[in-house]
């Protein structure tokens, strides 16, 4: 009688996809510190590169002075506080939505909107290449549970033919993995013409798509009519933690009422609501960051073009390259450690098998320079790659 954990390790080893952490001596910025060597980093999702930036910072700080560190409890019982509220407002204007509801992470946010919302002889369908957090809340929530080819409204509406009772149609605003933008209108088009509702996850495009930093369905020009759940993370380019729920009065209070991943949990530390306010003011009132960002993405796209790249079809943030096999990812990944860039290698599960890639990230807070940087050593790796690997 046994778990055999190590036996499974083992095989995640030979198949080159065992997982390691690194430890960061700094903090998240480009220029980071790991075992006392300095490497420039490529794979944060610190987008605008407010992590770590001295307003926020200061904001924590005087939220922890005034309000405490812990929430205390779940917002239901004695855990809500001014600045909770005050965020969720915010979020809501920003949002132009009527209401907001603020969750500890956005794993949680998700997981508590499918389920609350779906459940047994319901319908759930999602993007295939949706984020392991949508996709674990569809299989939760009991829904009868379909997938749909990537991006592909067709598809989706054959789908839709075959659903019966309350259907939610879930998509990634920005596929984490791929970079690439869902088709807001055709998808939000076909499902209206079911009756079904709409859920975005923008945690790759909020602060950094739309003219305010709203994201992909303020960059689409679309309403809460299209899209009743709009989810939101404040983990990646509000540089703080939590994430959010926006739309009509009646979802939330709905929520409130039934999603249990919501109820049953300690509210966030009113602090760091306080230093995500002070993001959101950022976000809002500086474009020059997600000008500057817009920039750094041309580049980086010309100079892999140039070097002949086999970049994806995505004009985010989020600039994979495909490599395939796990092991060449590895490799890849290690070859360019040696030059002192990191970037992740993104293995299976996470995307499918045969598609390991390096997930490139360029964020607000690199310079032109690092891009030349970058770009110099992924040439030099990419050539002893293909010296080793005919
Ligand atoms: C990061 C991410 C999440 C999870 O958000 P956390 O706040 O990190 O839990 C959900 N969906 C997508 C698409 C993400 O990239």
């Amino acid at each position: 009688m046994s778990f055999d954990l190590a036996s499974r390790c083992t095989a995640q080893k030979e198949q080159h996809l065992y997982r390691t952490r690194l430890n960061l001596q700094s903090p998240q910025t480009p220029e980071v510190t790991i075992n006392g060597q300095r490497y420039l980093a490529f794979c944060s999702n610190d987008y605008l590169g407010l992590a770590a930036h001295p307003k926020v910072i200061e904001a924590l700080s005087l939220g922890a002075k005034k309000w405490g560190v812990g929430g205390g409890a779940s917002h239901l019982v004695i855990g809500h506080s001014e600045p909770h509220h005050e965020l969720e407002v915010a979020l809501a204007q920003w949002t132009k939505r009527e209401r907001a509801l603020l969750f500890s992470t956005g794993y949680m946010a998700n997981l508590a909107a499918v389920t609350a919302l779906v459940g047994k002889n319901d319908t759930v369908l999602e993007d295939r290449l949706n984020h392991a957090s949508l996709l674990d809340a569809g299989l939760l929530s009991g829904a009868r549970f379909l997938r749909y080819q990537h991006n592909n409204a067709d598809n989706l509406q054959l789908r839709l033919k075959r659903s019966q009772g309350n259907t939610l149609v879930v998509t990634d605003g920005v596929f984490s993995m791929d970079g690439d933008m869902a088709d807001l209108p055709t998808l939000c088009q076909t499902a209206k013409a079911h009756q079904a509702w709409v859920m975005v996850d923008d945690a790759h495009g909020m602060g950094v798509l739309g003219r305010t930093g709203a994201g992909l369905v303020e960059h689409f020009g679309l309403t809460v009519d299209d899209v009743p759940v709009l989810m939101g993370t404040l983990g990646k380019a509000f540089g703080t933690s939590g994430a959010f729920i926006a739309g009509s009065e009646e979802l939330i209070e709905y929520l409130i009422q039934f999603a249990r991943p919501y109820i049953y949990t300690t509210s966030q530390s009113p602090a760091i609501a306080c230093a995500t306010l002070q993001s959101l003011r950022l976000i809002e009132q500086e474009s020059w960051r997600r000008e500057h960002l817009n920039s750094l993405i041309e580049q980086f796209k010309e100079g892999a073009k140039h070097i002949g790249f086999p970049l994806m079809e995505s004009q985010t943030a989020i600039q994979p390259i495909l490599i395939g096999n796990s092991e060449a990812a590895m490799l890849f990944s290690e070859k360019l450690k040696q030059q002192a860039i990191l970037v992740t290698a993104i293995r299976p599960p996470t995307v499918a098998n045969g598609s390991a890639r390096l997930r490139i990230t360029l964020t607000a807070a690199h310079t032109a320079n690092h891009v030349e940087h970058l770009l110099d050593a992924l040439a030099s790796c990419w050539k002893q790659m293909s010296e080793t690997t005919p």
